[in-house]
């Protein structure tokens, strides 16, 4: 296979660093060589009008749920949004079908080339084992912390996960869903699983007032939420902190591990959670905090200490599309203060780490095959911008 020689106006690493006089060598997918501009005599080179970076990480999906599109009410807040996906989430196996195979193709469009996507059930893995981008698959277990309810949801939830492994050969861990629907008894239960592996584990985490208020005085609005649905909290005990502080009191500080959403995150919890765990990866999903709760992380609190932030789309249930580039504009939008560097290496880089990935994506470096993405703005402005017009098309 001959080698391609690719170029454009600026090349972001993913690293951190960007370039002006760099050509890319390309064989297949995989970078061969990264070669100074003005030692090429060849006259093929690609040179591309735009900035080029990795192939985006997609760091928080829940693919099963694609087929919810529209049917979810924005902003209504994060207590009746799970009702909605609890009660609406039943389809005809095709529509099921359909609509992920639709979103796995979107994300491919859209410069995704790796995702670490939420399973509740073996809806998506047909579409994964055939797909062209690389998924880990994150199986969600919660059992609306009934403690004597863990053992038979996690048999369950395990017959979903060895189905994937066995049947599908995918790549995947157990994992909880949050810290309010996960009892003491079954977050043992999927630690005791993941010890048979190194692989990430992921949790939503402090993305609704109710959660707090849940953790600091056994109150709110998911109390009577629970009660809705005839499920008491009496067992429950309050630990009169955040809900991260259960969430750390039960999971495995050695392990790498995604905490997703963290809207409602301040400097003291961050630091906490990163001196309990130094792999932690802090993954936002900006347009769908804003379609739940109508509400951002503060980005400053993170990047202060020093934390390490990956993005995700989440689903189609909580978004308009499944794009990371998309996820950036939002932030450059809402948070100017973030720089363009720094986004890049969310978008790419600091996914791969967070999906134990970054041995081939991730970055432009030689060996890998990060696979490329060419950003640019026909209306003339710089891509660093992140205008509304600035479109992602895959080059490699
Ligand atoms: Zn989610």
């Amino acid at each position: 296979m001959a080698n391609r020689l690719i170029t454009a106006d600026r090349i972001y690493d993913g690293q951190g660093s960007c370039f002006t006089d760099l050509a890319i060598v390309l064989n297949g997918s995989q970078i061969v060589d990264l070669v100074p501009l003005n030692s090429l005599l060849s006259a093929d080179l690609e040179n591309y009008s735009g900035v080029i970076c990795p192939g985006f990480i997609n760091a928080h999906c829940h693919l099963e749920l694609s087929h919810m599109k529209g049917l979810v009410d924005s902003g209504s807040g994060l207590i009746p949004f799970i009702k909605d996906v609890v009660t609406k989430r039943g389809a005809g196996q095709e529509v099921i079908q359909a609509a992920i195979a639709q979103a796995d193709k979107e994300m491919w469009t859209n410069g995704i080339v790796a995702v670490g996507d939420i399973s509740n059930n073996s809806d998506s893995f047909e579409v994964k084992a055939n797909s062209s981008i690389h998924y880990h698959t994150f199986v969600e277990m919660f059992d609306f912390l009934q403690e004597a309810d863990a053992q038979q949801v996690f048999e369950s939830y395990i017959k979903v996960y060895r189905n994937l492994k066995e049947d599908y050969s995918l790549y995947g861990s157990v994992t909880p869903h949050a810290p309010y629907s996960v009892s003491k008894n079954l977050f043992r239960l999927i630690g005791d699983e993941n010890r048979l592996t190194n692989a990430p584990v992921s949790i939503h985490n402090m993305e609704t007032p109710a959660e707090i208020e849940l953790f600091m005085s056994n109150s709110g609005e998911l109390v009577s939420f629970y009660e809705g649905f005839g499920i008491s909290t009496r067992d429950f005990k309050a630990i009169g902190k955040t809900s991260v502080y259960y969430a750390m009191g039960h999971m495995d500080p050695h392990r790498t591990t995604l905490m997703v959403h963290n809207t409602l995150c301040r400097q003291p919890e961050i630091n906490d959670v990163q001196n309990w765990n130094k792999n932690v990866y802090w993954i936002t999903c900006p347009s769908a905090n804003l379609y739940i709760e109508n509400r951002l992380p503060k980005y400053r609190y993170f990047t202060e200490a020093g934390a390490k932030i990956a993005i995700g789309t989440d689903s189609l249930t909580s978004n308009w599309q499944l794009s990371i580039l998309e996820e950036m504009k939002v932030i450059k939008r809402f948070q100017s203060n973030i720089t363009f560097d720094d986004l890049i290496k969310w978008a790419t880089l600091n996914g791969a780490k967070a999906l134990h990935l970054d041995h081939r994506f991730g970055s432009i470096q030689k060996g890998k095959s990060p696979g490329l993405n060419l950003l640019k703005d026909d209306t003339g402005k710089s891509p660093e911008a992140l205008g509304k017009d600035l479109v992602v098309e895959k080059i490699a």
